[in-house]
């Protein structure tokens, strides 16, 4: 069906005051002050990541513009373009690229942006699907991807993720049992250990194992990682990294901090390899979402997500700063 833009449209917003306070309101926006761009899209699903769980508490200074609608992704239908490689109707996704930080993002009906931000949404998943995957299912295809092109195969040994029960940690640990790695999964969580068996974990570590300062090197544990927790658990997972092995860093839901030797890189040849998803290249994206299509499981991607109404997307962000989300959260915008 025809969408057409309308105005003034429901969104989330965040303001500023005078003395830099931060306030969040659901309220109507009007469409003519979206920003500049080639192309209008009604966004259908949206999602919460814990990125957009800070934007909305103000925890880490993510938006750098005001007023601004936050959310940092979307599935959204091309309403009308000035770029020649969409038209009206053309089912997208878009992920990063500063939008809900420095550019109006998806928690709003309607967006404005770069034609050139959009990756068209694989026949494989619907709307929601797509926000069931999101920035953190993405991001963690864009580990996967990483831990491969270095050439970690399954017969190197085991892959350790961290935060194993967040959005990437989910999607990580999918993906990777899929592709025939041996996973272990490290999770603050040891309830949810049955869940993280039915996505493929092979075995289940506490977090506090890998959370305070450790040794230099430890007991080769692994053959490589994917950390979204950053801090001692980003060191820890590096000291017990296989000789040659690898870790994909992608996040810092324990800190920003790495504070480390360099013994695992120089005795042991580990690599940490860096993971960024909101600026990364649009053939890395294209590929990430063409291996999304073959790679993950659809069931167990819905076994992993949730869905809530436009109205629960505040107390969401803010239950996932506290580490209270399971895997991840699709938001219905119809
Ligand atoms: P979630 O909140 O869904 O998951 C984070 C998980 O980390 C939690 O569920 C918890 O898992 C674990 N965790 C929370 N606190 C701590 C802690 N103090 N120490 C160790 N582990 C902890 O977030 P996402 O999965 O969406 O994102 C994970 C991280 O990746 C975030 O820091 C995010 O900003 C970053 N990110 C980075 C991207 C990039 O482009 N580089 C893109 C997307 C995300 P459990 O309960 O299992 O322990």
């Amino acid at each position: 069906m025809q969408q057409s833009l309308k105005s003034p449209f429901r969104a989330i917003v965040i303001s500023r005051d005078e003395d830099k306070k931060q306030s969040v309101e659901m309220r109507d926006f009007p469409a003519e002050e979206l920003m500049d761009g080639d192309v209008v899209l009604k966004v259908d699903a949206t999602t919460v990541n814990y990125k957009d769980g800070l934007a909305i508490t103000g925890k880490s200074p993510v938006v750098r513009r005001w007023p601004m609608i936050p959310g940092i992704d979307c599935s959204g239908t091309v309403v009308s373009s000035e770029n020649t490689e969409f038209k009206p109707g053309d089912q997208v996704v878009l992920n990063g690229w500063g939008v809900g930080e420095t550019h109006l993002g998806a928690y709003g009906e309607y967006m404005r942006v770069r034609g050139d931000w959009l990756v068209r949404r694989p026949e494989a998943f619907s709307a929601h699907d797509a926000m069931a995957i999101g920035t953190a299912g993405y991001t963690a295809m864009l580990c996967v991807m990483a831990l491969q092109r270095y050439g970690l195969t399954p017969d190197r040994g085991p892959i350790v993720v961290t935060g194993a029960n967040g959005g990437v940690g989910t999607v990580a640990v999918s993906l990777l049992s899929g592709l025939g790695y041996e996973v272990i999964a490290s999770t603050g969580r040891p309830q949810e250990a049955d869940f993280l068996t039915s996505l493929g974990a092979a075995e289940i570590i506490d977090r506090s194992e890998l959370s305070e300062p450790g040794r230099a090197l430890g007991k080769e544990r692994w053959a490589g990682g994917v950390d979204v927790a950053g801090s001692h658990t980003l060191a820890n997972v590096l000291a017990m990294t296989h000789y040659g092995g690898a870790v994909a860093a992608c996040g810092l839901a324990q800190g920003m901090d790495l504070t480390m030797t360099v013994a695992p890189f120089i005795l042991r040849g580990v690599s940490l390899l860096g993971v960024d998803s909101v600026m990364a290249p649009k053939p890395l994206r294209e590929e990430a979402w063409r291996r999304l299509a073959t790679d993950l499981d659809v069931k167990k991607l819905h076994s992993l997500s949730q869905m809530i109404a436009f109205e629960d997307i505040v107390a969401t962000a803010k239950a996932i700063v506290e580490g209270e989300i399971r895997g991840r959260v699709v938001v219905d915008m119809a």
